[in-house]
């Protein structure tokens, strides 16, 4: 089977090159055109025309929509469309109706492992779907990650992608205001970590913001803007006042975008926090 990638940014783009070096990509779209982009269509209905598996990895659910409806009337039984982007349950659920609507089959295949783990094939899928489409579709996932869990239904697999952008907000939230406290009493970079490295609340966002925390350099790997959007999903799920975490790390993420930090990565939230 072939793959078409529609959305080529920090992921996307990654994991195109990855599919066109193993002879499986059948074609690449984004809406800012990249012509010179390996098996470049200038629209996303020639990729769906092209591939017999359709992966979608754009910024949020309206995002997604509007790709969805273009490729619609070429989608059709044997097509399988494989949704990547961050979305929330009820969107999902609109998504599957869509497409299985034309015959075709519609997987949710959210993902963790930000542009280091895209770059060296280790991408992480959450996988909603039933057992037979994730066997089809598998082997040409399994060409970018590097764990595939099975979670159940489409709308369980954004549920459970929402729920762990909510730790990592929550933990970085706290690993920068950490960071600042001990800064402010003048221990160093150096001598923090280290302490860090051998207490129980170490942590994989620790190991993967070091980096940039220490440096201040805040290149994406996964943006303010996108991990604010997260937020306000989660949000959508849970009754107003009953989660004060997501609350607090939705303002905060709030306010670094209004910043101007909304492309910048998300742990910028550290900006927020004076020396
Ligand atoms: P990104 O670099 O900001 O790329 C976003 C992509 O969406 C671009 O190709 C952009 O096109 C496209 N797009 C935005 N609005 C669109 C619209 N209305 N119609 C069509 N295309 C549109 O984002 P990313 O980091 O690759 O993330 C993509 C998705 O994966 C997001 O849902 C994000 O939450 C999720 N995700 C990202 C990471 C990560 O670490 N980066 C990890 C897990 C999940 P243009 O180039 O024209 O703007």
């Amino acid at each position: 089977m072939k793959i078409g990638v529609l959305g080529l940014g920090i992921i996307g783009g990654v994991w195109a090159k990855h599919y066109d070096a193993a002879g499986v990509l059948a074609g690449a779209w984004n809406r800012s055109p990249k012509p010179g982009f390996p098996r470049w269509q200038s629209t996303p209905e020639a990729v769906a025309d092209a591939a017999d598996v359709i992966q979608i990895v754009v910024a949020d659910p309206p995002a997604v929509e509007g790709v969805i409806k273009k490729i619609l009337p070429r989608l059709r039984a044997g097509k399988i469309v494989v949704q990547s982007s961050t979305i929330d349950p009820t969107s999902s659920e609109r998504f599957h109706q869509l497409v299985t609507a034309t015959g075709a089959r519609y997987l949710e295949a959210p993902f963790t492992g930000s542009k280091p783990a895209a770059e060296s094939k280790k991408t992480v899928y959450f996988l909603g779907g039933d057992a037979a489409l994730i066997a089809d579709v598998e082997p040409l996932l399994s060409l970018v990650s590097e764990v595939r869990f099975t979670i159940g239904t489409h709308q369980q697999a954004t549920a459970l992608k929402l729920a762990m952008n909510l730790n990592i907000s929550v933990v970085l939230e706290g690993l920068c205001e950490s960071l600042t406290i001990v800064r402010r009493a003048g221990i160093s970079d150096d001598t923090y970590f280290k302490v860090l490295a051998k207490n129980v609340s170490h942590s994989g966002v620790a190991t993967l913001k070091e980096p940039k925390l220490r440096t201040g350099d805040y290149a994406p790997q996964f943006s303010v803007k996108h991990m604010h959007k997260d937020m306000r999903l989660a949000g959508t799920m849970v009754p107003a006042g009953e989660f004060p975490a997501l609350e607090t790390v939705r303002a905060r993420l709030q306010l670094a975008e209004a910043r101007g930090w909304a492309d910048e990565d998300f742990s910028a939230l550290l900006k927020l926090l004076p020396k």
